[in-house]
């Protein structure tokens, strides 16, 4: 039995999903948000270092100080939250959708009619990486050990050896050797690090942690808990360079190797999910393929700033509020294409008649340099941009003014030429 119901049920009380309950209340839609844990702020909670804000509030603020911020304006709209409460099982309805949630009083029935999808992303674990040996305590993700230290204060490491140059795992070095522990190295497969380039700077530069490109963990010793890695360099085809192992004491192996956005729900309703992104395909409003629901932040795609998470739930509350309303009219949506050299763009879809401006946010599939932007709507520019270097750890955002699309029959095309090549 349904207990309640709502105009919109925002699923994930991280950056995402607060902005999106806002701006779903401020479009005057009545407004759900569920958490599965018991305080809001997702991610943010333990990221403890500064850096976030300074596009959305123009201040260098910690993880935390973001996420207050925008809990106090969704205490201030006095937005209904469910907190440790875990969305189960979604139906699709003729007309919107049921959600059966379960928490400490039981298992309640919600119905609604949008829903905006932003429960973040988790991180590529240990069984997701192969590495040959055992399996002792003290082989953990970078987030774990984030945890770990920021929030239970425990330390999870003296001697650490870090696998991947994602961005967590960068900061946690820093962390790391800030609370005292050693950091023995930062081994990455690939020939490029992974992480954005401030980060490598400020976290393993300025901290005098090596970096080791096209080397990777092959083997974990150790039999409760970990005595020691095996790392060797891997040859452009990534097979190991035989001769070049060599043995590393250490107590953790920490792992930073990507994050995949936690869509199991989107799937169980039968959208397909982009294989670039690991997100479903939206259009400018981030409304999927499925009517009345919509994604936003890290389940969209994984984002290197709050700011453009928290932008992007914006998006989606209000048009989610619009959809419950009858107000979102889906135009025609043309697929936006490009000349091969991109890992994604989102939306992967656009509506030439939209009145509101038309965001993108892209990442490149190799690094660029002197590199020009043209984004083509039949043969005419509606955005150009040079960009001294272009690199895949770095999210880049595009602004186009709906009045310069004028081929309404036309999709948009992204083209990107380096210098050499114009
Ligand atoms: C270590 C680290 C460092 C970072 N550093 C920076 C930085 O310096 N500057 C910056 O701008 N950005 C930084 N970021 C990025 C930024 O923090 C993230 O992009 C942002 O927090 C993602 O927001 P989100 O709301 O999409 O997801 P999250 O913050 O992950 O929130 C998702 C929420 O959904 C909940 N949830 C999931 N599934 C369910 C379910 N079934 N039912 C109910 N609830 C559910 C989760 O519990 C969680 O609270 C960093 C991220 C990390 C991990």
């Amino acid at each position: 039995m349904i207990v309640a119901s709502y105009d919109v049920v925002v699923i994930g009380g991280g950056p995402a999903g607060l902005a999106a309950a806002v701006s779903s209340h401020e479009s005057g839609a009545s407004t759900l948000l569920i958490e599965r844990e018991d305080r809001l702020g997702g991610i943010l909670k333990q990221c403890i270092h500064d850096g976030f804000g300074l596009e959305r509030f123009n201040q260098r603020l910690t993880g935390p100080e973001y996420a207050c911020k925008e809990i106090e304006k969704l205490r201030e709209c006095g937005v209904k939250v469910f907190l440790n409460s875990f969305v189960r099982e979604i139906k699709q309805l003729e007309r919107g959708f049921e959600l059966e949630i379960q928490n400490s009083k039981g298992v309640a029935r919600v119905g609604t009619k949008s829903i905006v999808f932003a429960m973040g992303c988790r991180e590529r674990s240990a069984k997701q990486v192969f590495i040959h040996g055992t399996r002792p305590a003290g082989v953990m993700t970078a987030g774990q050990a984030q945890f770990f230290i920021n929030i239970q204060g425990y330390m999870p490491s003296k001697r650490a050896v870090i696998l991947g140059s994602g961005d967590i795992g960068l900061i946690m070095a820093r962390r790391l050797v800030l609370e005292g522990a050693e950091v023995e190295g930062v081994y990455e497969i690939k020939s490029e690090p992974s992480g954005l380039s401030r980060n490598i700077a400020q976290c393993l530069e300025d901290f005098n942690i090596p970096l080791h490109l096209s080397t990777t963990v092959t083997r974990v010793f150790g039999k409760e808990r970990v005595e020691g890695v095996e790392v060797a360099q891997i040859d452009s085809n990534f097979k190991i360079v035989e001769g070049t192992q060599r043995y590393i004491p250490c107590d953790s192996l920490i792992l930073s190797v990507g994050l995949i956005p936690e869509n199991d729900m989107l799937e169980t309703l039968g959208l397909v999910l982009d294989n670039s992104t690991k997100g479903p395909y939206v259009d400018q409003n981030m409304h999927t393929m499925l009517d009345g629901a919509f994604s936003c932040g890290n389940a969209l795609h994984v984002n290197d700033l709050a700011d453009f998470v928290s932008e992007s739930g914006e998006i989606a509350g209000r048009s989610a509020a619009l959809f419950a309303k009858g107000e979102l009219l889906r135009g025609e949506s043309l697929p936006v294409e490009d000349n091969g050299k991109f890992l994604y763009k989102v939306p992967q879809f656009a509506d030439p008649c939209s009145s509101e401006d038309l965001i993108f946010y892209f990442r490149v599939k190799k690094e660029c340099r002197n590199a020009r932007l043209e984004v083509k709507n039949g043969d005419d520019v509606v955005f150009s941009k040079k960009y001294m270097v272009l690199r895949p750890p770095e999210m880049e955002k595009v602004i186009i003014k709906p009045e310069k699309i004028v081929h309404k029959d036309r999709s948009l095309v992204f083209n990107l030429v380096e210098a050499n090549n114009e």
